[in-house]
């Protein structure tokens, strides 16, 4: 595939928790992580996707994901220029793991900085060094995913070791670009005592952060899961009570840290 064409699962308009002010999100195809709690599992395989779901024609499977080129996203984003302009929004890339595509990413960027629209990435930082320190050269605030702090549970919950993603927000701090820390409050997983607290001397030893972005665990995409055929893992979990988020926000501010509710 060429630079300027790439594959995108989901435009989604007027997204108010995806960076500041009102962004249109892109959804770029593929993501070398098997999180237990993905919201996006039709976005996790790498290129076009045919799958069989319940309303699928007879003999048909529904196409998950659309080869796009630059100039086609570009045409999508400048139709609400004028909401970016309004809320101070702009454009955000997500996934998947959107530096996957990271050719067609850049150029991305590179039309959208030279139109002077603002762009965001949400990354799980599960890339090459050197791919991550050039993209995210191109981005003017990073949304950096940071999940589990043990290395076995992290290989556990999300099939890869964390090993690539903390030197690359070592990296990305010591860059000077723009970024926030978003935190999957995950019950039973991510939400220890002992996870919070080493994520917090990670994250304050870096210098360069002081705030973080709680993500609580929902079920919306458990009909996905049932429509797509695919496996979910959190069917026992339910989503965290406002009591136990409140006190993992209260965790995080006790370390010093401003901390958000969803984003
Ligand atoms: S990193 Fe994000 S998109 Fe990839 S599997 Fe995990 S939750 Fe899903």
């Amino acid at each position: 595939m060429n630079i300027n064409t790439g594959i995108i699962f989901k435009i989604k308009k007027y997204a108010i928790h995806d960076g500041p002010g009102i962004r249109t999100t892109l959804f770029l195809k593929g993501c070398p992580l098997d999180c237990w709690w993905c919201h996006n599992p039709e976005g996790r395989m790498p290129g076009l996707q045919v799958v069989k779901t319940d309303a699928s024609p007879k003999g048909r499977g529904e196409i998950i994901g659309e080869k796009m080129s630059v100039d086609e996203v570009l045409a999508e984003i400048e139709k609400d220029i004028i909401f970016y302009d309004e809320s101070g929004g702009g454009v955000t890339f997500s996934g998947g793991e959107p530096l996957l595509q990271a050719a067609f990413l850049l150029a991305l960027l590179k039309v959208c900085r030279d139109r002077e629209i603002h762009t965001v990435v949400d990354t799980s930082g599960y890339v090459p060094a050197e791919t991550f320190v050039d993209v995210c050269s191109m981005i003017d605030l990073v949304l950096f995913d940071l999940k589990l702090m043990d290395d076995e549970m992290h290989r556990r919950y999300t099939g890869v070791s964390n090993r690539r993603i903390l030197n690359n927000l070592e990296a990305l701090s010591a860059s000077g670009t723009p970024h926030r820390i978003r935190f999957p409050l995950i019950p039973g997983v991510t939400d220890t005592d002992e996870n919070i607290g080493s994520m917090a001397e990670f994250v304050l030893a870096m210098g360069s952060l002081n705030r973080i972005d709680i993500l609580p665990m929902h079920r919306i995409a458990d009909e996905k899961y049932r429509r797509l055929g695919l496996q979910n893992r959190m069917t026992h979990k339910q989503p965290p009570t406002p009591k136990e988020i409140a006190y993992v926000k209260k965790q995080f501010e006790g370390y010093g840290f401003r901390v958000s509710l969803g984003g």
